[in-house]
């Protein structure tokens, strides 16, 4: 590996690892304010666009303790953390936390939130019926509202250019991204599971121009190295995300590489462009939201994810799927029935793994890797 590629993918481990220091030091060097947002999808645009910096909160492993005078013993464990994180400081340096009602949980903890945080609270509400006239009109009536708030957080108006400048910046990253994503699965020796995990991890702790130079300085890098000839299973996962580290660790113990995801987490973040026209920059967000494909929180009717992840792994010759369900999680339940059907009906082998980001203990989890992985190696047929 040259030394370019390992300081690169250094330097954004240790920022996917230490958030709070990472989020810390660029509010140090650029006096800039942090605004939080929980998952699953939030318009950045806005709050980059108002001068601040957008903080991607999708929990952590922690002991759960205030969180419990909140919330239900079956939230999932994201959510879980978000509380136990908002109630024992780990968010202090931010200076207000949106909250997009994705799912009832999320509409709870918001509400939640907005009686229990010392942050200003912004909720905002996505509609079900995204795709039709009535529901993008209600969701940029939800931005603007979300804009106003976050002008009196910045202390400023947020101009419609500066968030068209905005969009600019993330229609760059969402494409290098993409880029990178391809260029990994050239070079699964050195873009391990958890290495591709933190790549895309660490876009939410930092300035998305800067992760996207560095990505791009990646990639050229991983360019100008041989490509690699991996002899091991490749695999496609679905679902919110696939942590804690320790699941990705035990895919890599077992040679076992991520060569597409469809994880809200990951690449559903920068899978759909902003489009270039729209009657005006909110019009234009509120039109990305309407065009996202694949996602759970995001009601399809025509149900498309099932066949996306197995257009991801034709196109990326996977041998298996994982679905990564995230234990507690309403919209994952309701999908899994319906893909597991599309799976078996291509013959792909499929790996259930539940998925809790407080779990203490990966024995189980390794079992069932491991089991998947000897399916694998008996050479079931694949598309
Ligand atoms: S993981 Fe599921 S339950 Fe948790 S916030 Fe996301 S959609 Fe809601």
């Amino acid at each position: 590996m040259s030394q370019v590629v390992n300081s690169i993918i250094f330097q954004l481990t240790e920022a996917a690892d230490h958030p709070g220091k990472a989020v810390k030091d660029s509010i140090d060097q650029t006096g800039k304010k942090a605004i939080g947002w929980l998952p699953e999808i939030v318009p950045e645009e806005i709050i980059y666009a108002g001068g601040m910096l957008p903080v991607g909160c999708w929990g952590g492993e922690t002991e759960i303790n205030d969180a419990k005078n909140y919330l239900p013993a079956f939230t999932c464990s994201l959510l879980m953390a978000c509380m136990e994180f908002d109630m024992n400081g780990t968010y202090k340096n931010l200076s207000g936390i949106v909250v997009p009602s994705m799912c009832d949980q999320l509409k709870c903890v918001g509400q939640d939130m907005m009686v229990a945080s010392s942050l200003p609270v912004i909720q905002i509400v996505p509609p079900a019926n995204r795709k039709i006239e009535a529901g993008i009109r209600f969701l940029e009536t939800e931005y603007q509202k979300m804009k106003t708030k976050l002008e009196q957080i910045a202390g400023h108006e947020i101009t419609d250019q500066a968030i068209a400048g905005a969009i600019d910046v993330y229609n760059d990253w969402r494409q290098t991204m993409r880029e990178f994503v391809l260029a990994a699965n050239d070079h699964l020796d050195i873009v391990t599971p958890l290495v591709r995990h933190k790549v895309i991890k660490s876009a939410y702790f930092m300035d998305k121009a800067k992760h996207a130079q560095l990505v791009k300085d990646l990639i050229a890098g991983l360019k100008e190295t041989d490509k690699f000839e991996f002899k091991g299973k490749r695999v496609v996962i679905t679902g919110i995300m696939a942590e804690p580290d320790s699941v990705l660790q035990i895919l890599e113990e077992n040679n076992l590489s991520v060569v597409g995801d469809n994880l809200a987490q990951e690449t559903i973040q920068f899978a759909t462009d902003v489009p270039a026209v729209g009657r005006d920059a909110i019009h234009r967000l509120a039109l990305m939201f309407a065009n996202i494909e694949g996602l759970s929180v995001a009601y399809d009717p025509e149900k498309k994810r099932g066949q996306m992840v197995l257009d991801l792994v034709k196109e990326n010759k996977a041998d298996g799927i994982i679905f990564a369900l995230f234990k507690f999680c309403c919209e994952e339940e309701f999908d899994y029935p319906i893909l597991k059907e599309q799976f078996e009906a291509r013959h792909i082998p499929t790996l259930y793994l539940e998925i809790d980001q407080q779990q203490a203990d990966a024995e189980q989890a390794r079992t069932r890797i491991q089991a998947f992985k000897e399916t694998l190696e008996m050479g079931q047929s694949v598309i």
